[in-house]
């Protein structure tokens, strides 16, 4: 088995534009045997209101509603066009927002049905002044929503990790996501704000705690290279010492690319292999 767990389409707004089908495509050219896609579900329609950062960050963050259909209507035709060369699975990376745990069960009850899975992300969470900010968008953002944090890098680490456990404890329903998307995140800008690369004992306190639970409840790693092509993170979601503890643990850790274009499918696969073979 060959895993990209976690991939994106054309129907991504802050994505390359590349197809679903030309990234199938290099997907089976690099000996992929299975493929998620799983494009961002649409953010609460009144989720705006509670959003302090830039608009054009939740405007190009997710699918619409009015688009989930042609999204599944062209994964469904991918999946049945490339099914003798590679196993496609469709899902959705589904935002986890602290306070709007009964819009996203709403939204699951009636999709999750349809696909066969997804990854549960923490992209935006409640910042100066309550109101919600993004920690993916950009730089300015991460700062203006959690500039006094960023002084305090293991405080800043810790508020992100209590989201990533209130995420894990959110009930969703019975066909809810398993898979926690990029657990460190919250380093993407790391290299900009110079924060810290380790870990304290207190971080790490609140790190065991998320990785029990979700040895408990039966939750996957996304295993993300993402990070370690941005500019400013320059390391791989969730970092060397979290996946290995992770996998002490026996929590599985799964492969994705976060692929947003064709020529990011499978990137670093290498490293998860070796990752795999001598930790
Ligand atoms: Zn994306
Ligand atoms: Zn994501």
């Amino acid at each position: 088995m060959k895993v990209d767990g976690h991939t994106h389409t054309e129907l991504c707004p802050h994505g390359s534009g590349d197809h679903l089908e030309a990234m199938v495509e290099r997907a089976i050219e690099l000996g992929f045997t299975d493929y998620w896609v799983t494009e961002h579900a649409p953010l609460p329609v009144n989720f705006s209101d509670a959003f302090g950062g830039p608009l054009d960050d939740i405007q190009t963050a997710s699918l619409r509603i009015d688009q989930v259909d042609d999204y599944l209507e062209l994964a469904n035709q991918i999946k049945e066009r490339f099914a003798a060369q590679i196993k496609v699975h469709i899902g959705f990376e589904l935002d986890y927002l602290a306070g709007f745990e009964a819009d996203r069960r709403h939204f699951w009850d009636h999709y999750g049905p349809q696909v066969d899975g997804g990854i549960l992300s923490v992209h935006y969470l409640p910042g100066r002044d309550g109101r919600y900010y993004g920690v993916d968008y950009s730089p300015e953002e991460l700062e203006q929503g959690f500039g006094e944090l960023i002084t305090q890098p293991q405080e800043l680490y810790r508020y992100y990790f209590s989201q990533l456990q209130r995420a894990v404890n959110c009930d969703l329903g019975p066909n809810a996501p398993k898979r926690l998307g990029h657990l460190t995140l919250i380093k993407k800008y790391q290299d900009r704000f110079g924060l810290d690369t380790d870990f304290d004992a207190t971080t790490w306190q609140a790190i065991e705690r998320l990785l029990a639970q979700m040895v408990a409840d039966d939750w996957e790693i996304d295993f993300n290279t993402a990070g370690l092509f941005k500019a400013d993170c320059n390391d791989f979601y969730p970092g060397w010492e979290i996946a290995a503890r992770a996998k002490e643990l026996g929590l599985p850790l799964v492969f994705g690319s976060d692929a947003h274009a064709t020529v990011e499918v499978g990137h670093a696969y290498h490293l998860f292999e070796k990752f795999s073979q001598k930790v």
